[in-house]
């Protein structure tokens, strides 16, 4: 048999561990569908305090060596476990890795250029039983292996075969930092990468990964044709439009074993896309728990996600006025920026039991929203790929989005779809276009039961499991080796 390929799949954060978004859910799904009978996929982590101790019990200790940055020498300790038929590296390095927070300490630059070295050395010490072919890395978190790797491994055999992808999953953030860095931490002082990582007189992690990867995808192909343009490219459009001959877009999945409204155990009821009629007690029960007047004659919309611009909390607050005019009910679960948390919590206050917010982060309430609400709203400023719009799908509530990056490769709009859609969405960035979209919702959910129900046949019929996208990804790697 061929030799199998080998992917070392590099995140700072991966579900069940630890997820704060996205990418969390991606790093905890894609590995696992990787996996074939001529591919192994294994997930590099950093051994962050925050991971609960019922997964750091299950954890073997391999061993421990050390790891140089700049003109640090740092300890690594080196733990495994197999979950899930995958897989799992944890790099253990308490100095970095044991803080009050994940992400937002006075030193994330240097944490990440850490691990980023740390998960090169490594493959030193697991090389007798995993050689990479391929080195997948995610977010900027992780965008100095590319440029480490090839700056400082540079001719050492097991390392020179070695191709490399980077993913971005959120452009917003791209580790930016004093030049400075460049020598004191990276240790990159004098080699190419020092003047090609500058950008408006900081050192740019991300934009190292870009410069130094064989291939640069991004989490849709919408979005990767997005980021060439200054509106979506957070001013690295001129560097993606150099490097579009590398640059594509591939759509993620969602986990639908765990998103399976037939088994999920937060919900009150069960059922599936042949018993829709079930959303109904959930949506009652999910009116009670929030406080909403309990009546399934009225729709609710539901949101969950972070509080913030990028996934228009701004256009809901400020539309929080005409919502409650309308024959409608609102559910907001999330966090985010403190003005947004702020008016929805006052507007849920005086509403009269319309509109209703839980300024938390609750996994069980997110999926009784998904299971209880209409529909989904998702007015993104932009949106890499998004995933609660898939998942709201599959439990038969119709999304309501901006035509934006993966929400546009996901969603069918009912206004160009007709009855071939599988939600509504609108275009421009402003309180009108979701005003319209919002109006149309209602006009079917009132005046055409019919068609709400062919929509919602339509969403629970499409397929969103990893599958198709883990072969794209195959795919890619293939073409590199
Ligand atoms: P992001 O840009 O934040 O990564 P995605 O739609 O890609 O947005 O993924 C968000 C994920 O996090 C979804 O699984 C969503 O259900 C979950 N999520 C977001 N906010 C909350 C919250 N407040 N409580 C529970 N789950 C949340």
């Amino acid at each position: 048999m061929a030799k199998k390929t080998n992917v070392l799949f590099a995140a700072f954060e991966c579900a069940p561990f630890l997820k704060t978004g996205g990418l969390g859910d991606v790093a905890g799904a894609l590995p696992a569908a990787l996996k074939s009978d001529d591919m192994d996929c294994r997930v590099i982590l950093p051994l962050l305090s925050q991971i609960p101790a019922k997964y750091k019990e299950k954890m073997k200790y391999v061993e421990h060596y050390d790891v140089d940055l700049g003109w640090r020498k740092q300890y690594c300790g080196l733990f495994t476990m197999r979950m899930g038929g995958v897989t799992y590296y944890f790099l253990d390095n308490e100095f970095y890795f044991k803080r009050a927070a994940i992400y937002g300490e006075f030193d994330d630059g240097e944490r990440v250029a850490y691990f980023s070295m740390a998960v090169l050395e490594t493959i030193r010490h697991i090389a007798k039983n995993f050689r990479p072919d391929i080195l997948h890395a995610n977010d900027w978190h992780t965008a100095l292996i590319p440029v480490f790797l090839r700056e400082k491994f540079n001719g050492d055999p097991l390392y020179d075969r070695i191709k490399t992808v980077f993913t971005i999953h959120n452009l917003k953030f791209q580790g930016q930092y004093s030049a400075y860095m460049t020598g004191d931490v990276l240790g990159l002082q004098g080699t190419p990468a020092e003047g090609q990582m500058i950008h408006d007189g900081a050192v740019n992690f991300l934009q190292g990964a870009v410069i130094y990867s064989d291939a640069v995808t991004t989490v849709s192909p919408t979005y990767a044709e997005e980021i060439c343009r200054p509106e979506y490219g957070e001013g690295l459009e001129g560097l993606f439009q150099s490097r579009k001959y590398k640059l594509s877009g591939i759509i993620n999945g969602i986990d639908t074993k765990s998103y399976d409204p037939a088994t999920d155990k937060a919900l009150v009821v069960n059922y599936d896309a042949s018993t829709l009629k079930k959303k109904r007690e959930n949506k009652l029960a999910l009116q009670k728990e929030m406080g909403l007047n309990e009546d399934p004659g009225v729709p609710v919309f539901g949101m969950v996600g972070r509080l913030t611009m990028q996934k228009g909390a701004n256009l809901v607050s400020d539309l929080m006025g005409r919502f409650m005019s309308r024959n409608m009910q609102v559910v907001v679960l999330g966090t985010g920026d403190h003005v947004y948390e702020e008016a929805l919590g006052q507007a849920a206050f005086s509403s009269g039991g319309k509109v209703s917010a839980s300024i938390s982060f609750n996994e069980g309430l997110a999926r009784r929203i998904y299971a209880g609400a209409d529909v989904f709203l998702m007015p993104s400023l932009f949106e890499p790929c998004g995933l609660a719009q898939m998942i709201s799908m599959r439990y038969g509530t119709l999304p309501l989005v901006r035509e934006t990056g993966g929400l546009s490769d996901t969603v069918k709009g009912y206004w160009d779809h007709g009855e071939e859609a599988d939600g509504f969405s609108f275009k421009d960035f402003d309180a009108s276009g979701l005003s319209n979209a919002v109006d149309q919702a209602l006009n079917l959910w009132f005046d055409h039961p019919d068609i709400w129900k062919k929509l919602q046949s339509n969403a629970t019929g499409r397929n969103f499991s990893w599958e198709e996208s883990a072969e794209e990804y195959r795919k890619l790697y293939r073409s590199l080796l």
